[in-house]
């Protein structure tokens, strides 16, 4: 199923392992555009290409945009995380893949991530207690088939689910968060 632009959860691509990519082709710099639009069109801070359907190691973030003149998405290729800490911190977090709620979920505080960027340099991202932080590891995980639900403990996630199913009866859009 897909809403603006965007696949939904359930749908099964979210759940699939992406493939790493091997060359950047015309294609992967089209695709990546593509993802910067859709993103921006749904208000979100980061999309990964499962999101669009593309099944594909590739992520687009910007947790800082305010405008169009101000948006300027990372691009992260094959993305790994090289480093995290050891402690967790619950934030709350919403995804352009599950409208209409936000879950609770603890993460490691502090990560380190490389990827490569369109340019095939290897990029290193370090992000400490704030959005960038989670997001890196939200969009990392969408990548290994992982969404929000999985993350949540069995009991948090049965009420997570209830409440999506309510808000799609709503008629939740991505980017709606309550
Ligand atoms: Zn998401």
């Amino acid at each position: 199923m897909e809403v603006n632009g965007i696949v939904l959860s359930p749908d099964p691509r979210l759940r699939q392992e992406c493939a790493p990519i091997e060359e950047i082709t015309p294609q992967i710099e089209q695709l990546a555009q593509r993802m910067k639009d859709e993103m921006f069109a749904n208000g979100g801070c980061g999309l990964a290409a499962p999101q669009i359907g593309e099944l594909v190691q590739l992520v687009v973030i910007d947790v800082s945009y305010t405008s169009r003149e101000d948006y300027d998405p990372f691009v992260l290729i094959n993305p790994v995380i090289v480093e995290q800490s050891d402690t967790l911190a619950p934030s709350s977090e919403g995804c352009l893949s599950i409208p209409g709620i936000s879950c609770e979920i603890e993460r490691p505080d502090r990560v380190v991530v490389e990827a490569y960027d369109l340019d095939a340099n290897l990029m290193r991202y370090e992000a400490e207690g704030d959005l960038f932080c989670v997001c890196l590891q939200h969009e990392i995980d969408h990548l290994h088939g992982m969404t929000m639900f999985e993350r949540l403990k069995p009991a948090q996630r049965v009420h997570a689910m209830c409440q999506y199913q309510e808000a799609l009866a709503r008629g939740a859009k991505p980017g709606d968060t309550e």
